[in-house]
């Protein structure tokens, strides 16, 4: 029995959690849900946006499927997603994004998957404004990289690489101009890449290599890269397929990982029932990878595959006009799973 820590969320967050939860339990993998609150709903019962019983759920059980949260506007709050990923050392941001045929995207023949270091670089936080009396004269950030840092990511890159029967690692950097930090990742990185003789190492510098992916995003497989660039690099990815309603991420730290869709809480249309499932369905397949139920995740993929290339039973931001709801598309990926 697999015991999950189940994170509903807020505005369409309860809604395509109920339809992933089905689609999980269709597989009759053993899964226990332990549910917990964060976001607006948790300030509402708890007064904090990231209660403790949640944290100590998230200790306890390891992995966390985790529907998009709210971060209350005002009060102080931190980023519950921010927070989640110090407080667990959440260093890899797997990202994959996949053509899915019946799509309205601008390839079809996508299969890559970004990995981000999570934690440090440009967003570790450290930054000011530099004053003269009143007036604003600077604003500096500090991006942080650390040997740790850099061998842990790039280290992860290839072993999900082998793991995942990919061919490829691309390390994206910038180390013709910021010498220091994107050079000592560049650095690292070649050393890691010597460990892994079956896998092909391939160096790319970033605005070379966010052309290429608008071009040809068919040449990538893995790409490893540091955190801003990871933030954008997969982003751009998720819009060669057709956008954010089939996003999938993953942060997986040494102890613990937490599956998530990569779209936010979307309050316009929460409540409707009409908000696509599919990216928290596939935040789930790569959950059902992580803890061992490959079979599954493969057999919720293809039915998640088929029922969007029927494009039938399809939420209205997949096929425009559709009057399907996110209960119908979830029955009718249940029904190609038995
Ligand atoms: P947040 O503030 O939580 O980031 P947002 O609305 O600014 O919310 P998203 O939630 O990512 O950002 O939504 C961007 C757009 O995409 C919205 O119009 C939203 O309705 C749409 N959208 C996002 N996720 C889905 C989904 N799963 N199904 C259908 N539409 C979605």
């Amino acid at each position: 029995m697999h015991t999950i820590t189940l994170i509903p969320g807020d505005g369409i967050g309860p809604e395509i959690t109920e339809a992933a939860v089905r689609v999980i339990e269709a597989t009759g993998v053993p899964v226990r849900w332990d549910r917990q609150l964060a976001g607006m709903a948790a300030l509402e019962k708890y007064g904090t946006p990231l209660p403790e019983e949640t944290l100590e759920s998230f200790r306890r059980n390891k992995v966390a499927l985790k529907a998009p949260l709210t971060t209350p506007v005002g009060g102080g709050y931190r980023s519950v997603n921010v927070t989640l990923r110090q407080e667990f050392d959440l260093f890899a941001n797997v990202r994959p994004a996949l053509s899915f045929e019946g799509t309205r995207a601008r390839f079809d023949n996508v299969n890559l998957v970004t990995v981000r270091e999570n934690t440090e670089g440009l967003y570790a936080g450290i930054e000011h404004f530099i004053r003269a009396g009143r007036e604003t004269v600077a604003a500096e950030s500090v991006a942080v990289v650390t040997r740790l840092g850099c061998e842990r990511i790039v280290d992860y890159a290839f072993r999900y690489a082998r793991q995942a029967g990919r061919r490829k690692v691309a390390l994206v950097h910038k180390a013709n101009i910021l010498k220091c930090t994107s050079g000592l990742f560049l650095e690292i990185g070649r050393q890691v890449a010597q460990r892994y003789p079956d896998i092909q190492f391939e160096e790319r510098i970033v605005d070379a290599c966010a052309m290429q992916m608008v071009l040809d995003p068919g040449q990538f497989d893995v790409l490893v890269t540091t955190n801003l660039f990871g933030d954008i690099l997969s982003d751009l990815a998720a819009g060669l397929v057709g956008g954010l309603g089939l996003a999938a991420g993953a942060n997986i730290g040494e102890d613990a990982a937490m599956f998530e869709a990569v779209h936010g809480t979307a309050p316009d249309i929460a409540g409707k029932g009409i908000a696509n499932p599919a990216a928290l369905i596939l935040a789930g397949v790569m959950m059902l990878e992580h803890i061992g139920e490959q079979a599954a995740a493969r057999r919720i993929e293809q039915a998640v595959r088929a029922v969007i290339r029927e494009g039938v039973h399809v939420t209205p931001d997949l096929k425009p006009g559709s009057g399907a709801t996110t209960q119908e598309m979830a029955d009718a990926i249940v029904a190609k799973l038995r």
